[in-house]
């Protein structure tokens, strides 16, 4: 369904690190949901009318949902905890995109739906989902769990492993590092599961570090997708605990030299993974070829961007 995609080189820190471009898997459905949703795209629901949805407004989730919705024929109600009000008159970035693409972005009123205090957004997506849709049967409501982690995403991320080996074998390595930053952890941790489940005489390791709190955080959420621990990627930090979405100008900075590579990089992840990778290339010992997958999301700049230049461009 998708054309595998690209692997280009950049260097960075005077090393040569391959650039695995899934930001270009396809025009309107590509990088890290896209591999996530892959799942939901090859395979058959007939049943499905609403898929339902949750996260961020400006979630690079909402975004591919939408796209997905729309190239499957079903419709999308997506929940949010919030929609600024100057987004809602300027829609910009992954709103915009999905509002374009017909999805029904609802902000949840707890009152008005009589839903318990509760903090976890997914907890209060289930029991709307319970609540709200009497009228449609369990096969015709997907419901897909915020940033998509869920067994499905397995599908999706098999293929991403195997593209990666494809891609090694014809340049004939024995060994390579792939680094991706995280967010749930559910990319890094299946890439991880992938490879050690492969028979192969390649040796990858998946190394990742984490973008919402903490190193701690990342491994409890490893813990929630798996039991086993020879499935968990190596995590890499710079000794620093990064805030999901909070804008640092190391992170702008960074952003802007990653600019000067030619290929254009998100704001959220991109710039926290550069950051450590760049802390890790300076202390490593050994010189194993680096494969840093590019997982999209560059709509969100649309957003993301104007933010960055607020606050540093004065
Ligand atoms: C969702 C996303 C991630 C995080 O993926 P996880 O599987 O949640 O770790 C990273 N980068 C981009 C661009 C994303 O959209």
């Amino acid at each position: 369904m998708f054309s595998v995609s690209p692997v280009q080189t950049i260097t960075f820190c005077d090393t040569q690190i391959f650039i695995k471009r899934d930001d270009l898997l396809s025009e309107s459905f590509s990088g890290n949901k896209a591999r996530k949703f892959y799942h939901f795209l090859i395979n058959e629901f007939d049943d499905v009318k609403l898929v339902v949805g949750s996260g961020s407004v400006q979630a690079n989730s909402l975004y591919s949902l939408s796209a997905l919705a729309k190239l499957k024929g079903w419709s999308l109600d997506f929940y949010v905890n919030h929609i600024p009000s100057l987004l809602k008159t300027h829609p910009q970035g992954n709103y915009h995109a999905a509002l374009d693409n017909g999805a029904n972005i609802i902000e949840i009123d707890s009152e008005q739906l009589a839903l318990p205090d509760m903090p976890n957004l997914d907890d209060k997506v289930q029991l709307i989902v319970q609540q709200q849709y009497p009228h449609l049967s369990s096969e015709q409501l997907l419901h897909v769990p915020e940033g998509g982690r869920c067994q499905y995403a397995k599908t999706g991320i098999d293929e991403l492993g195997k593209e990666l080996l494809q891609w090694a074998m014809e340049q004939e390595l024995d060994k390579f590092d792939v680094f991706l930053p995280s967010g749930t952890g559910t990319t890094s941790l299946y890439l991880q599961q992938y490879f050690a489940e492969s028979e192969i005489n390649v040796q990858v390791r998946v190394l990742t570090c984490s973008t919402v709190g903490g190193d701690d955080y990342l491994i409890k959420q490893f813990a929630m997708l798996s039991s086993r621990p020879e499935y968990y990627p190596t995590i890499i930090s710079d000794g620093r605990k990064y805030h999901f979405g909070k804008l640092y100008r190391q992170c702008y900075e960074m952003w802007q030299r990653l600019g000067k590579t030619g290929i254009e990089f998100e704001l959220l992840y991109d710039p926290i993974g550069f950051i450590v990778l760049e802390h890790y290339l300076s202390n490593r010992q050994d010189d194993t070829a680096i494969v840093y997958i590019h997982q999209g999301g560059i709509k969100g700049n649309e957003t993301m961007l104007p933010r960055y230049q607020r606050k540093f461009d004065k």
